[in-house]
C-alpha cells in the first residue's frame, strides 16, 4: 500500500486558489454565478469568435443542437429501453418519439441494423464493447499511442479496467498504416478476442477486409473505434467499417460528426445486440440526457442533407493545408501521399522546439492546435512529443476553402520561423476571423 499524501491534487492550484478566491470574496452567490457566466462570455468570445480552432477534435455545431441542448426535456428521467413497458418511468411517451428518431437516423446514416444513442461519451462506448465482448483477462490488439491509438483501448482506460492484455498493432512508421505482414504473424501467436482499430491521429484507412479475415481464423471480432472519423464514415469521405467487416463501430458525435459531444455505437450483428445493450443498460447508461439525444438527432438530419458536401470540403482542406505547409517548408507526415485522407494534418515540430513549445507560441496568436505524439516518440516523450496536430473540421463549418488553407499556412511558418512576432499574427487572425462567424452546412 502507498501512503496518500494529504495535499495530493491533480489540478493546477494556482487556478483552484484563484476560484476559491472569486467564492469567497464575493459579496453574494449571485455575484459568483456571475463569474461563472461571465467567464463562459469570455471563452465564447476568444474561442468561439476571435481563434482559428485547429483542435482536431472539435467541432461547432449547428443553431438547432445548441438550442435543443437547453430544451425542457433534458430535465426528465427515462432510464431503460424504448416502450413504456420497458422504463421504470411512466410519462416518456414523447421522450419515446424522439429516442426512436434519434435510432432510426442512426441507423439511416450509418447504414446499420442496430444503433445505440445512449452513451453520454464515446468512452463508455469502448468500456461497453469490452464488456459485452471480451473477458478478464483475454488478448485484445490495439494501436499504441505514438501511432495515433487512445487511453480507451489502453492498459490505462477501459481496456485495462476490464483487465484485458493489450498487444501492440503494428504499424509502419514510414507508411503510416498497419504492417499487414507483421500482424498477420502476431495476431495468429496472440489469437485477440478484439483487434481495436482505434486512432486520435488518424490519416489513412486501415486494411480492414484483410484484419479481418486474419482474424475470422479464430472468430476474433474486429472493434472500429471511429471516434474521429465517425462524421467522415457518415458523410461517405472515409472507409465503412460496418462493411469491410467491422462488427462494431462506436465513434464520438461531436469530433468530425459535429453534433453534442457524447457517444454513439453502431452494429449489424443480430446476436450482439443482446450483449451490447445489456451491457449500455442497465450496466453503463441510467438517465441518458434526452436533450442530447434530441441534438443527436438532429445532428444526423444535418449529415443527411449537408454531410457529404461537408465532410467533402474538410478533407479538401486538410490535403491542402499540408500541401501549403509543405511548400514553405514544414515537415508535414504523409507528404508523398497527398498528406491526409481525413481532416488531420500531422506535422513534425521537433526542430521548432517540439509540440508542446509550437502548440503554446500558436496560442499566443490565438490559433489553437495541440501538442501530439509521432512514430518515433518514446515513452519518455510523452509530455514533450515532437508532433502538432492540426484539424480542418471548425474552419470548414465556418466556411473557409482552399485560399483560407494558404494564409493559415502563411501564419504557422511565420510564427515557426519568427518572421513575425505572435501579436502581429494574431491582429491577421482576428481580422480574418471576423469574416468566418456563420455556420455552414445547417438547415
Ligand atoms: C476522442 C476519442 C475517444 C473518446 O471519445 P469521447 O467522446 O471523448 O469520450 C475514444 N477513442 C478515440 C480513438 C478517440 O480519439
Amino acid at each position: 500500500m502507498s501512503m496518500v499524501e494529504t495535499n495530493y491534487e491533480v489540478h493546477d492550484t494556482k487556478v483552484l486558489n484563484w476560484a476559491k478566491e472569486i467564492i469567497e470574496g464575493s459579496p453574494s452567490e449571485q455575484l459568483v454565478q456571475q463569474e461563472v457566466i461571465n467567464a463562459v462570455e469570455r471563452n465564447a468570445i476568444w474561442r468561439g469568435q476571435e481563434c482559428l480552432n485547429l483542435l482536431a477534435p472539435e467541432a461547432p455545431t449547428s443553431p438547432a443542437v445548441r438550442r435543443l441542448l437547453s430544451a425542457e426535456v433534458g430535465t426528465r428521467a427515462a432510464e431503460g429501453h424504448i416502450g413504456s413497458q420497458q422504463r421504470w418511468f411512466a410519462g416518456t411517451k414523447y421522450i419515446d418519439e424522439i429516442e426512436s428518431l434519434c435510432i432510426e437516423l442512426l441507423k439511416k446514416v450509418f447504414d446499420s441494423n442496430y444503433a445505440d444513442h445512449r452513451l453520454v461519451a464515446s468512452m463508455i462506448g469502448n468500456m461497453a464493447v469490452y464488456t459485452a465482448l471480451t473477458e478478464p483477462g483475454d488478448d485484445i490488439m490495439t494501436l499504441s499511442q505514438p501511432f495515433g491509438g487512445h487511453s480507451s483501448n489502453r492498459n490505462d482506460g477501459p481496456a485495462g479496467v476490464r483487465g484485458l492484455k493489450v498487444t501492440d498493432v503494428p504499424m509502419d512508421p514510414v507508411e503510416l498504416e498497419v504492417d499487414l505482414d507483421k500482424f498477420a504473424a502476431k495476431a495468429r501467436e496472440k489469437k485477440p478476442k478484439v483487434v481495436s482499430l482505434g486512432a486520435s491521429m488518424t490519416l489513412f484507412p486501415f486494411p480492414l477486409k484483410q484484419m479481418k479475415e486474419i482474424v475470422s481464423e479464430w472468430e476474433g471480432k474486429i472493434f472500429f473505434d471511429g471516434a474521429h472519423q465517425l462524421g467522415l464514415i457518415a458523410g461517405g469521405k472515409f472507409q465503412d467499417p460496418l462493411n469491410e467487416g467491422a462488427d462494431v463501430m462506436t465513434g464520438s458525435a461531436g469530433k468530425t460528426f459535429s453534433g453534442p459531444q457524447s457517444g454513439i455505437m453502431v452494429w449489424d450483428d443480430v446476436n450482439l445486440t443482446k450483449p451490447f445493450t445489456d451491457t449500455i443498460f442497465p450496466t453503463l447508461a441510467a438517465t441518458h440526457q434526452v436533450n442530447r439525444v434530441a441534438a443527436l438527432a438532429v445532428s444526423c438530419a444535418e449529415f443527411l442533407a449537408f454531410g457529404k458536401d461537408y465532410m467533402e470540403q474538410i478533407v479538401t482542406n486538410a490535403k491542402a493545408l499540408g500541401n501549403a505547409l509543405h511548400q514553405r517548408g514544414i515537415s508535414v507526415l504523409g507528404s508523398d501521399k497527398d498528406f491526409t485522407e481525413t481532416h488531420q494534418v500531422i506535422l513534425d515540430v521537433k526542430r521548432f522546439g517540439g509540440g508542446y513549445e509550437v502548440a503554446n507560441k500558436l496560442a499566443e496568436a490565438n490559433i489553437i492546435t495541440n501538442k501530439n505524439l509521432i512514430p518515433g516518440d518514446r515513452p519518455e516523450d510523452w509530455d514533450y512529443p515532437n508532433g502538432l496536430r492540426i484539424g480542418t473540421t471548425e474552419i470548414t463549418r465556418k466556411g473557409m476553402k482552399e485560399p483560407e488553407m494558404e494564409m493559415i499556412a502563411d501564419y504557422i511558418d511565420q510564427l515557426l520561423n519568427n518572421r513575425e512576432t505572435p501579436e502581429n499574427v494574431k491582429l491577421k487572425v482576428l481580422d480574418m476571423t471576423t469574416s468566418f462567424q456563420k455556420i455552414h452546412y445547417c438547415f
